[in-house]
């Protein structure tokens, strides 16, 4: 461009930046946030644990582009008045539904810390990776897998399983599948139980496999995967010429926390020439507690494991970590290197081992912090007795539901997954239903609990699952209680 066309930049904005204008201003609403976080978390047992949004606040995210500023102290308060108020709950000592992890404080402080700095994961020598490479690290060894492992902080369990899954198929493939896709007439197929969490089903559809070649496998009346029709679909499917590549067993499943044989599918997988993939997302981090490492134990014989970091260990979200047992399987099923991505010998570009080589996120943010900061602080003995007592008390509240004449236990306690019902005398099964659902939205509705449901054989149940650091056994009386005087209400 010739000089002439150039305008001076006025004065005011050739000194703009995004920083606040005035640091001390700053200083003070930032303290001002760290004043209501704190209120926000220590209160949180007095609070309901959800509430409808009115209309006038939803109203509020139905304006248009914000064109001009704001002061922050205005934005701040509207995050006060319309978002703060209407969490999802996950934070509250009485959240089971779904499975999730309830935060942490020190967990929060680290994510602010991860942005303040801002360092990118994809590459590069800075500390940030190396605080990275020792989460991993430490992964390994809660996880009994040896030194010369690889892995990745990841999102969440979906994309952990994805990444396993990936580099599973790769190895499996027998070719080169990066440079040469899935070939004509190739029928790859994946073995897991019918109890698998849909994100797996999700990734052998992305991994162009196609859902039809997830072989879903019947389960034991313990919900854990059916050894002998596995074996028979597996033959079945190589006399028909499908290529079975990959088993992948659940250290947990969602409904019911059941947790497959995995020493058993280890030996199918070593005999058969299979990928074993462990599907860890609300099991593997367990591995901390004595009450349920013997269980799990075997998972460290898996190629591949999902494990999640914001479910049972209570990361912020988002937080989880994929381990591959074979390092260069790893790398070669991620590793791109163009010359704009090339490392130098010195420099901020030097170092070895770069993230991007292990995923397909270039950019990634720095979210092996709030993991680092959270195990130094507590220790790992810590997380392990808060999943521990998890478990216990999840058997204290199936102890409660035996007890009691109007309360059925629905399926056995797999590690910390209650499935029950209120029974009382005298319905049908669709009539139990209706009301268990009701009993459910009411108990949100009225803020009490956050319930999981599931149907298990046509019968609809809550779901509890306890992966939570703040549930007291008071918690789980105060769920009886409610559960049977709602039942009691909707009935009369
Ligand atoms: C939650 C869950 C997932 C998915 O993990 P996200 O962290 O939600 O992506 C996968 N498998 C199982 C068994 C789960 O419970």
């Amino acid at each position: 461009m010739g000089k002439n066309n150039t305008t001076p930049i006025a004065p005011e904005v050739a000194a703009e930046s995004l920083d606040p204008q005035d640091w001390e201003q700053a200083r003070s609403l930032m303290h001002q946030m760290v004043d209501d976080a704190i209120d926000f978390i220590a209160g949180v047992r007095e609070r309901p644990i959800w509430q409808e949004m009115p209309d006038e606040v939803l109203e509020t995210f139905q304006t248009s582009l914000p064109q001009e500023p704001q002061s922050a102290e205005a934005v701040y308060q509207e995050f006060k008045e319309n978002i703060l108020p209407y969490p999802m709950g996950t934070v509250h000592p009485r959240f089971w539904a779904w499975y999730m992890g309830a935060g942490t404080f020190s967990g929060a402080a680290a994510d602010f810390l991860a942005s303040i700095t801002n360092s990118n994961l994809g590459g590069g020598n800075h500390a940030a990776h190396k605080v990275e490479e020792q989460v991993i690290n430490w992964m390994k060894e809660i996880m009994g897998f040896p030194a010369t492992a690889s892995g990745l902080l990841v999102s969440g369990g979906s994309m952990a399983n994805l990444l396993g899954l990936t580099v599973g198929r790769n190895v499996q493939a027998g070719y080169d599948l990066r440079e040469e896709g899935i070939k004509d007439g190739k029928r790859f197929t994946v073995y897991a139980s019918t109890e698998v969490h849909s994100c797996n089903q999700k990734a052998v559809e992305l991994l162009g496999m196609g859902s039809r070649s997830l072989r879903k496998i019947a389960v034991n009346e313990d919900y854990t995967i059916n050894l002998d029709a596995l074996r028979e679909q597996i033959e079945r499917d190589r006399c028909e010429g499908l290529q079975p590549i990959c088993v992948i067993g659940s250290a947990g499943t969602v409904n019911t926390g059941a947790v497959d044989d995995i020493d058993a599918l280890a030996d199918l997988c070593a005999a058969e020439g299979l990928w074993l993939h462990i599907d860890g997302a609300i099991g593997a981090i367990g591995m901390l507690a004595d009450n349920v490492r013997p269980q799990i134990a075997a998972l460290s014989r898996a190629d591949s494991l999902a494990i999640d970091l914001h479910k049972w260990m209570h990361m912020p979200f988002e937080a989880a970590c994929v381990l591959v047992k074979n390092q260069d399987a790893h790398k070669n099923t991620f590793a791109l290197i163009p010359e704009y991505l090339a490392k130098n010998t010195r420099g901020v570009a030097s170092g070895s081992n770069w993230f991007s080589e292990y995923g397909p996120q270039l950019s990634r943010r720095f979210r092996a912090l709030k993991v680092w900061m959270s195990l130094k602080e507590h220790g790992a003995k810590k997380f392990g007795r808060m999943i521990a007592r998890n478990v216990e008390q999840a058997h204290y509240l199936k102890d409660l539901i035996e007890q009691h004449p109007d309360l059925e236990l629905i399926a056995p306690v797999g590690m910390d997954i209650v499935c029950f019902r209120y029974q009382p005398a005298g319905l049908n099964t669709e009539a139990l239903n209706a009301l268990n659902k009701e009993i459910k939205l009411q108990l949100e509705e009225r803020g009490i609990a956050a319930p999981g449901y599931t149907t298990l054989g046509g019968r609809y149940c809550l779901r509890i699952a306890i992966s939570n650091h703040r549930s007291r056994e008071e918690d789980f009386d105060l769920l009886v209680e409610q559960v049977c005087r709602i039942g009691e209400e909707i009935r009369n």
